[in-house]
């Protein structure tokens, strides 16, 4: 399709539109052909000038790594530490915020869910924390495999400029990332002074108005794009997360039969789009996820950074439903047993009558 043609106006405005019901919100919503780390950069380029301070919770790796992108893009970046083993604490935000007396911090940012650990963070509580203590800094937000999974409320919840992409809840290949953007943001954005070009909003939101793109975009993942929209809407968005929600615990509950422990170790913090486990100490998480691989063809994700070989990762996002998940929690109990790794039998079993007993409670779509 020709992307500057009468046809493809119908498309862009679909997304568009489409994105906005999926973010929660009523403001506008920009569409990158990126990875979601092009939508990081976006998001700081577009509302920050050198030499400004951001402060990120280290959550995980991937909060990690915008922290470290803040830095080279010339901002101040500084992080409040985790054990990456929780959410982002809305305490230490109120507390690091209330001793900026003159008001230098220009963005708090946390990670909605931190993919490298499994841990969520309560968005909300995090800016009610910023405004009781009236500090006026943007809230960031990377719901980069969060969004579509997890409830996200951007206008609600008062975010300032949210981060996703296409590849996760989206269900989509990788390649389309995108920012939420609030009034606030926009304002910001006028006086900003970071260099910015191809990830400008500005002419982007310009050209957005009539359902067309600046530069090339990503057109046949618009087309993907309007289906996983629809898909999500004909199950219903609260459905979705339900369901994200179950198949969290019944993977954990399949832990606990094991006998193993999650990353996460914060209850209200736990993830419903993946769940990380440690594995004993002495025994190697890369190895076992080795074995899964070269006997069931089952790719696990892996440990990152300073939790690499700890940990490894059972991803339940997306187009997921129970059979998936039972079968790659067989996958990992044959495994454990191959690899000589000690647990206990029975976590399959304990996934399977959680789920059974629980087919109503979620409001399952009946198509399925
Ligand atoms: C996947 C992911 C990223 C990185 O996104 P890319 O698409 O690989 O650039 C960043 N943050 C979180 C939380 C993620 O899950």
């Amino acid at each position: 399709m020709d992307h500057r043609g009468p046809a493809f106006s119908g498309l862009g405005h679909k997304v568009l539109t489409g994105m906005q019901s999926v973010f929660r919100t009523s403001g506008p919503v920009v569409i990158f052909p990126s990875s979601g780390t092009g939508a990081w950069e976006a998001a700081l380029v577009n509302t920050l000038s050198p030499g400004d301070k951001v402060v990120m919770v280290e959550t995980g790796h991937f909060a990690s790594m915008w922290a470290s992108m803040a830095g080279k893009l010339g901002l101040e970046a500084e992080t409040i530490p985790t054990d990456w083993r929780r959410g982002a604490d809305p305490a230490a935000v109120a507390d690091r915020l209330d001793s900026d007396y003159n008001k230098s911090i220009k963005a708090l940012c946390v990670v909605h869910n931190e993919t490298s650990t499994g841990a969520t963070t309560r968005v909300a509580e995090v800016r009610d924390a910023m405004n009781a203590v009236g500090h006026p800094a943007l809230l960031m937000v990377d719901t980069i495999s969060g969004l579509a999974c997890a409830d996200f409320r951007f206008d609600e919840w008062g975010v300032d400029v949210a981060i996703s992409g296409s590849q996760k809840g989206l269900m989509l290949p990788p390649g389309l990332s995108f920012n939420a953007i609030s009034e606030k943001a926009l304002e910001a954005s006028k006086t900003a002074s970071l260099p910015r070009s191809y990830w400008a909003w500005e002419e982007m939101l310009e050209i957005n108005k009539r359902g067309y793109f600046p530069y090339t975009p990503a057109t046949n993942l618009l087309y993907g794009l309007a289906e996983a929209i629809e898909m999500l809407q004909e199950e219903g968005m609260d459905n979705v997360f339900a369901r994200h929600r179950r198949h969290g615990e019944a993977a954990r509950r399949a832990v606990a039969a094991w006998g193993l422990e999650t990353q996460c170790v914060e209850k209200r913090d736990f993830s419903p789009v993946l769940t990380g486990v440690r594995l004993p100490d002495g025994h190697d998480a890369d190895r076992f996820r080795a074995t899964v691989l070269e006997n069931f063809d089952m790719s696990l994700g892996n440990g990152l950074a300073k939790i690499a070989g700890r940990v490894f990762r059972i991803g339940h996002l997306g187009d997921f439903n129970d059979l998936m998940l039972i079968g790659t929690l067989s996958g990992i109990e044959m495994g454990l047993g191959l690899a000589g790794i000690p647990h206990q039998a029975g976590g399959v079993g304990n996934a399977m009558d959680f789920l059974k007993n629980n087919i109503k409670a979620v409001g399952r779509d009946e198509a399925a």
